[in-house]
């Protein structure tokens, strides 16, 4: 069986309330002043579902129940951590 992962979508542009962030036990969950958004790294993510029930704006999802019209951000968090490891 394949390891869930949930994903940040379009609510959080512009909003970043970061109390996500700080339920996340593994710190996976990264962007900076400068980024749109926050995202999930999906190799760290263990599935827990905390930042989910957190999100103000509604903007976590598991990966397989993304809106169709936020598929995109699968790919849009995953790229993050390609051009921006964490910590950077
Ligand atoms: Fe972090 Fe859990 Fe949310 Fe994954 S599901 S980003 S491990 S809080």
């Amino acid at each position: 069986m394949s390891r869930q992962i949930y994903v940040i979508a379009e609510p959080c542009i512009g909003v970043k309330d970061r109390s996500c962030v700080a339920v996340c036990p593994v710190d996976c969950i990264h962007g900076g002043e400068k980024d749109p958004q926050l995202y999930i790294d999906p190799n760290e993510c263990i599935g827990c579902g905390l930042c989910e029930s957190e999100c103000p704006v509604d903007a976590i999802f598991l990966e397989d129940e993304l809106p169709a019209k936020w598929k995109d951000f699968m790919g849009v968090n995953a790229r993050f951590f390609e051009t921006s490891p964490p910590g950077k």
